[in-house]
């Protein structure tokens, strides 16, 4: 193969419109009339299944990705029946990809010249590096920041888990299905004054009780 391709690694917190930009990129493509595929790891299987879908209503069909895919093989798979790789795939939610996926992709860049483009978080609730976003960051040829902003105007960092009333979780499992209202993107000092807020509120006496 004499394409020479890259593994990006796009990532943001949450709401950072990073599948919107997926899709955006989707769609110039369509306008060109450029093969690409979109592929997105399986954690909730309640979801529509094969579909990318961003809040701001636009959505493509994808492949799913399950924890024991093998995404090598998988793309060796579609070379072997179409004699040919479209040029860019596209994989939303990269922080979910196992490790391996991760260097099953980079062989996939590396062997067949295709463009891997890699949508996702950098951390979790708990501002500790998904797998998946850790692989990426050792290995991709291109890393670029998706910036939002926080409320108080500096730079969101952490993806704040909430509940129902707004206060900060800092305990639970790393993914929490069908939570996406449970989130909230917020810059690290936001993150650490809502902690002491939390943790001034918890210790004060129950009074009137
Ligand atoms: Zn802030």
């Amino acid at each position: 193969m004499n394409r020479i391709g890259k593994l990006y690694f796009r990532y943001g917190t949450m709401g950072s419109a990073k599948t919107a930009m997926l899709l955006t990129q989707a769609y110039n493509f369509e306008e060109r009339g450029m093969a690409y595929l979109c592929f997105k790891p399986v954690i909730d299987t309640r979801e529509d299944k094969n579909v990318i879908r961003s809040r701001i209503g636009i959505e493509r069909e994808c492949q799913w990705i399950y924890p024991d895919t093998n995404l090598y093989d998988t793309i060796r798979n579609i070379f072997d029946e179409r004699g040919a790789i479209p040029a860019w795939l596209l994989i939303d939610e990269a922080q979910f990809l196992a490790p391996e996926q991760v260097d099953q992709l980079a062989r996939v860049v590396d062997d067949f010249g295709c463009n891997v483009m890699c949508y996702g978080l950098r951390t979790d609730f708990t501002t500790r590096l998904f797998e998946g976003s850790r692989r990426l960051f050792e290995i991709a040829d291109s890393i670029e920041e998706i910036k939002s902003t926080c409320t108080c105007g500096r730079k969101t960092i952490v993806n704040a888990r909430i509940d129902s009333s707004g206060t900060i979780l800092t305990e639970g499992a790393q993914v929490e299905i069908g939570g996406n209202d449970r989130y909230m993107a917020v810059c690290r000092k936001c993150w650490t004054n809502k902690r002491i807020e939390r943790d001034t509120r918890n210790a004060l006496p129950l009074e009137g009780l």
